[in-house]
């Protein structure tokens, strides 16, 4: 995915920080985990994650995710994903 982290690693923005929360690097991770406007998006749609999933990889973090969570909650996080990345 196109974060300011890949950009600026393959010379395509001169910034790497977060711009919506300005508190961390734009990695994958810090977009859909990490940053405090995600956590509150999250926060305000009832979506919570499980607190014994470990993977460090994102990919396998959200498929952890989704195996564990009901179909309504798997949408809930799908749409939140979709509209925090548009955003
Ligand atoms: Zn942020």
């Amino acid at each position: 995915m196109p974060t300011l982290q890949v950009l600026h690693n393959r010379k395509f923005a001169v910034a790497n920080q977060c711009l919506v929360c300005g508190d961390g690097e734009e990695t994958i991770e810090h977009v859909f985990q990490d940053c405090s406007f995600t956590r509150q998006i999250l926060k305000d749609l009832g979506v919570s994650f499980t607190t014994d999933n470990n993977n460090q990889e994102w990919r396998m973090w959200l498929a952890v995710e989704f195996i564990k969570a009901s179909i309504e909650k798997c949408k809930r996080i799908a749409v939140a994903f979709w509209v925090i990345w548009f955003n």
